[in-house]
């Protein structure tokens, strides 16, 4: 059973062919049994879900439930869930239990789908490797010395390994589509916007958007569909209509133009990981797509932008878990310069004090034109970049990273590395852009991600492009578990 997409769950529950309490404890049982060679969940919620699973069925019989009513998922650990504790991959919020839902659990409860658990993460979605959560690294199921990417490691090791068939992610700077590449999983990150942050524990809120993490386009669409749409709790929410995302995936893709940015196969690039994605490019000719260069010609300067934006907008966010209202207070302070530097300190792991200080020192006066101000000029030249290019193209493609999974402990040490990991995708973050990734071959027998950039609000036509893909390839059925 563990092997069913999310669309396949949906017609056998349906069919009758078993019911959400059957799936739902056959799920916990395999995570149970198998999780420990992963540590992809944080906490895992057995009674609620088999109660969310009776609740399904129930309304399954009564012949009225929504698409995905009675289908398991899992939840990065970094939405807000009633009752549960939601802890982002840190000590500081350890202790942490939210008195409300996100608006994405909300509108999953409303579908009625079972919450699983929730998934492990970096610290704060701070990292590409899943290495700095206060709960420890995540195995990536192909390779169990190998990462599965970060932040979202958790929600791709789960459904690689088929201890879920989907999970809900997040992604600043590549944090759905990085670990999607890592673990052969399909993940979309939304045009900015268009799923709504309440609920979603802030990073840097002019890039965060949650998306799904699925085995394919079409169980993607499924939980877009139910994630995406206005939120008047979110003033960044984007008021438009939510295209129906299952509709359209089987839509002719012939003379759709598809932009190839030169800088995304630059020298930084692993060869294989380009010949795979080559060999894409041309699976797309054949559907009828036809190839256009494009150029992105700030595509350098983009990590260097997003480590200035990103660390400005954290410290501030990060400034509310000062040890009084909730999260870690540390013992006996002496006074409240003490208790809001202990606290503080002992709360928040390296990675995360790094960004605090390098975005504290980014908007000091003196050095927040020299840099904060710099990194927003070369934002608007990114997204410029973008504008321009996709008045020639429908969609872009490349690599989603310059590698396939690299060892655990590799990169650890050198920030800057671990920060390299993220140059192909961080560029749609700072133009605020939709963008997936999907499988796409092996190299070493490690997952190969190709990456597409939609245009804003374009995520139905990515959706369709991935899916004829998915329709004349396997990849994404490859399968670590
Ligand atoms: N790797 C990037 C960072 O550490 C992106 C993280 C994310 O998308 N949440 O900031």
């Amino acid at each position: 059973m563990h092997q069913l997409t999310i669309a396949e769950i949906i017609r056998g529950l349906r069919d009758r062919q078993f019911s959400s309490v059957e799936i739902t404890g056959h799920l916990l049982g395999r995570i149970e049994q198998l999780d420990g060679n992963y540590n992809s969940f944080i906490s895992v919620t057995p009674e609620l879900a088999l109660q969310q699973a009776a609740a399904a069925d129930e309304r399954l019989a009564a012949g009225d439930a929504p698409a995905l009513c009675g289908v398991p998922l899992a939840h990065k650990d970094i939405f807000c869930t009633e009752g549960v504790r939601t802890s982002c991959g840190s000590k500081m919020l350890d202790n942490f239990t939210p008195p409300y839902d996100a608006t994405v659990v909300e509108n999953f409860n409303n579908a009625s789908a079972v919450t699983l658990g929730k998934t492990n993460m970096d610290e704060f979605a701070m990292g590409s490797s899943n290495e700095t959560s206060y709960y420890g690294p995540v195995k990536n199921p192909w390779n169990s010395n190998c990462v599965p990417g970060g932040s979202s490691g958790g929600s791709a090791a789960a459904v690689a390994a088929q201890l879920t068939p989907g999970a809900t992610a997040t992604d600043t700077g590549g944090s759905i589509r990085q670990p999607a590449a890592l673990t052969n999983t399909t993940g979309l990150k939304p045009t900015y916007g268009r799923v709504s942050r309440w609920g979603m524990i802030a990073f840097a809120s002019s890039l965060d958007q949650g998306g799904p993490i699925a085995r394919n386009a079409e169980d993607a669409a499924y939980l877009l569909a139910a994630m995406a749409g206005h939120d008047p709790k979110d003033s960044t929410s984007l008021d438009r209509p939510v295209p129906d995302y299952t509709a359209g995936l089987n839509g002719d893709i012939a003379g759709l133009r598809i932009g190839v940015p030169a800088e995304y196969f630059s020298d930084d690039l692993n060869p294989q990981v380009a010949a795979r994605v080559q060999d894409a490019l041309k699976e797309y000719e054949k559907l009828g797509a036809q190839l256009v260069e494009v150029s992105l010609p700030h595509t350098h300067l983009a990590v260097p932008a997003y480590y200035v934006i990103a660390p400005a907008e954290a410290s501030a966010n990060l400034s509310r878990f000062d040890g009084v209202r909730y999260g870690h207070r540390c013992e006996d302070p002496r006074d409240l310069r003490d208790l809001y530097m202990r606290s503080r300190g002992e709360g928040f792991g390296e990675e995360v004090q790094r960004r605090i200080l390098v975005g504290t020192y980014a908007l000091s006066a003196g050095y927040y034109d020299a840099y904060y101000n710099k990194a927003q000029q070369v934002r608007r030249l990114i997204k410029q970049d973008f504008v321009q290019a996709f008045e020639k193209v429908d969609v872009i493609m490349g690599p989603t990273t310059p590698s396939p999974a690299f060892a655990l402990g590799e990169k650890k040490a050198d920030p800057v590395a671990m920060y390299l990991e993220d140059i192909y995708t961080i560029a749609a973050n700072l133009a605020g852009l939709p963008g997936m990734s999907l499988p796409c071959g092996l190299v070493n027998n490690l997952p190969v991600g190709l990456q597409i950039i939609g245009n804003y609000l374009d995520e139905a036509r990515m959706l369709n492009v991935a899916h004829r893909y998915q329709q004349v390839t396997d990849w994404h059925k490859a399968s670590a578990a």
